[in-house]
Parts: C-alpha cells; structure tokens; sequence
C-alpha cells in the first residue's frame, strides 16, 4: 500500500478561506480581529514561528500587535505587557511564543493572560473546560489542527484505536483529550505512549491513527506501523544535510518514505501539521472577537 498525502497546506488554505470570512463579517459590523503576540528572546525557530504567524494574520484580515522583548526582560515587565493587552478591548487574542527563558515561569505567565483571549488555548481554565467536554473551550492550535485535517479527508476516528506518542501539555495530551472525547470526530479508544513506555513499537503497531509528537529525528520506523493505517508526524526536527541550501533540512519524528508503504494516509514534513497549527491559531482569533462582540 502506499499511503494517500495529507496536505496540510491545502487544508489550512480552506480553514484561513473561512476565517477570512469570519473576519471580513465582523470588520463589516465595525469589530477589527486583533491578535497580539509576544516574543522574547533571540530564539531562531521562534523568531521564524512568529513571523510566520503574523504574515498569515495579515493575509486573513487580523490586525497584529507584537512586543519583540529581550532575553533578559525581567518577569514583571512581561506581565505587566500582558495586563495591559488584557485590558485593552480592542485586542481579542494574546501569543506568548514558547518558550520563554530560563528565568521566567511558564504557567505564571500562561495563567496571567485572560482566559477569554487565550487563542493558544493553554490557560488552565481552557485545558479544564476541554476536558470536561465543553466544547466553547479554546483549544490547542496544534492538537486542534489534527483533528480538522481527520475531518478534511473523511476519516472518523470514532470506535478505532489510536494511539498517541508524547505527552505534552501543547500536543500529546490535549491531543488524546480531545480524541477520546464523546464528540464528533472523537470517540476513539486512546492510548498515550511516552519515553517511559515498554514495547513502543508493538505498541504503535496496534494503532489505527497513529499520531506522534516526541522531536526525535524519524524515530517511528515503517515496521512500527499497521498496514492501513493514518499517520500523522507531528515532529519538525532539522537535521545536516550538506547538500541542502541552508546545511539542513527538516524531518518529521516519523521515517516518511518506510511509513507511507504501509500506512493508508499520512502527512507529509513539512506541509502537514505545520500549517494548521497557524490556521487554527486564526481561527481561535476570530472566534474570541466574535465573542468579544457577543457575535459568535
Ligand atoms: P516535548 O519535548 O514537550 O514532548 C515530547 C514527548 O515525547 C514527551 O512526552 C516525551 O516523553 C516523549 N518522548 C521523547 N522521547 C521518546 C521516545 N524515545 N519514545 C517515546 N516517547 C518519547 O515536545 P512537544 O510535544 O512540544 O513537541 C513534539 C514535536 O512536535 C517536536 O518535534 C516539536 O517541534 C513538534 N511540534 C510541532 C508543531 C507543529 O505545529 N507542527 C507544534 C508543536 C510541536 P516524556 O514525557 O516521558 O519525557
């Protein structure tokens, strides 16, 4: 078998397509989706992630506001940026690109931005509101972004197996979350695998959806993998490549070309997960200034 491409890009061009919609409406009714990021730091990948999500803002007819900080901006000064932007009603989401540095506390500054405008959906009050079903509840952009694209090419993980590699509060968690859920496009049987898991791969072979976020480098081989199944490489991990442009290239956590003989679907990295995770950012967006505006 070789398996169908996920095309991430595509399927975020149609989900950016309805919240520039989305946006168009409520700039007609007088509302300007603004989305306010944070960045701090010199980190090159996060200075890559930001910019990329402004330039998609700009392209759906989100206004942007950013505050680039240096390394050493002190805790208080960041949280005294994000009081502000809570305050400020004409500002509907609040990024704080991750992560921060070392000397600043993560969930402090997570649980310091208003849950109402919380697009990355990692306040604690939306992680709780998630699991408990409730539907309003933002949710992570990356998780979030999984399941849209299961919903694009009309696999319904209802009733099957599918099994999670990571644990993370931004992806592997919520992601089974929201999996396991007794929703539409949910209600699979779930499995979480980690780095503490006995029999990874005899593990992974029983899933039917086989989702994997660990950042390591192609590290779910083709033989870990049920004929049939989908694949989705959440991983976007750079490796040396001397003969590519920059010295790198980038790769998922899953051994593409081993796992597309043996899966039924599978994304692609990069152009898979990657650009969802952006839309659904956006979509978070416009959705908390509908809210805002008692429109949505
Ligand atoms: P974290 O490092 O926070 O979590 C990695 C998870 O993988 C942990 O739960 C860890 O287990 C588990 N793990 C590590 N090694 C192994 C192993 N050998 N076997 C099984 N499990 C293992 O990463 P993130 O969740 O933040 O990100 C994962 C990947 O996804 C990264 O490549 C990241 O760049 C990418 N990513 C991509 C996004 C996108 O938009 N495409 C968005 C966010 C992330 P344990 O808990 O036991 O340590």
């Amino acid at each position: 078998m070789t398996a169908k491409i996920i095309d991430g890009n595509a399927i975020a061009a149609s989900v950016r397509e309805d919240v520039k919609a989305e946006a168009t409406a409520l700039r007609e009714k007088g509302i300007e989706p603004c989305l306010a990021v944070m960045l701090v730091g010199e980190d090159p990948a996060s200075r890559v992630y930001v910019g990329m999500k402004e330039k998609k803002c700009a392209e759906v007819g989100i206004r942007n506001i950013d505050a680039r900080l240096p390394a050493e901006t002190s805790q208080e000064e960041i949280l005294r940026i994000l009081d502000e932007w809570n305050a400020d009603p004409s500002i509907h989401g609040i990024l704080v690109q991750l992560p921060l540095p070392d000397h600043v506390d993560e969930s402090t500054v997570t649980e310091r931005i208003l849950p109402e405008k919380d697009v990355d959906g990692f306040h604690p009050v939306n992680v709780g509101r998630m699991s408990a079903g409730d539907t309003d509840a933002f949710r992570p952009c990356t998780p979030h972004g999984v399941q849209v694209m299961l919903k694009h090419i009309g696999w319904d993980p209802s009733g099957k197996h599918a099994v999670v590699v990571g644990r993370s509060n931004i992806v592997g968690r919520p992601m089974a979350t929201i999996l396991s859920q007794k929703q539409p496009w949910a209600n699979a049987t779930v499995t979480v695998a980690h780095s503490r898991s006995d029999d990874l791969a005899g593990i992974c072979r029983l899933a039917d959806l086989l989702i994997v976020a660990v950042g390591r480098p192609e590290s779910v081989t083709g033989d870990m993998v049920k004929e049939g199944a989908v694949v989705i490489d959440v991983g976007v991990n750079r490796v040396d490549d001397p003969e590519a442009p920059k010295g790198y290239r980038l790769v998922g956590d899953v051994a593409f070309e081993e796992a597309k003989e043996v899966a039924s679907w599978i994304t692609p990295v990069p152009g898979g997960v990657g650009p969802m995770t952006i839309a659904m950012l956006l979509q978070n967006t416009v959705t908390a200034a509908g809210r805002s505006a008692g429109t949505s």
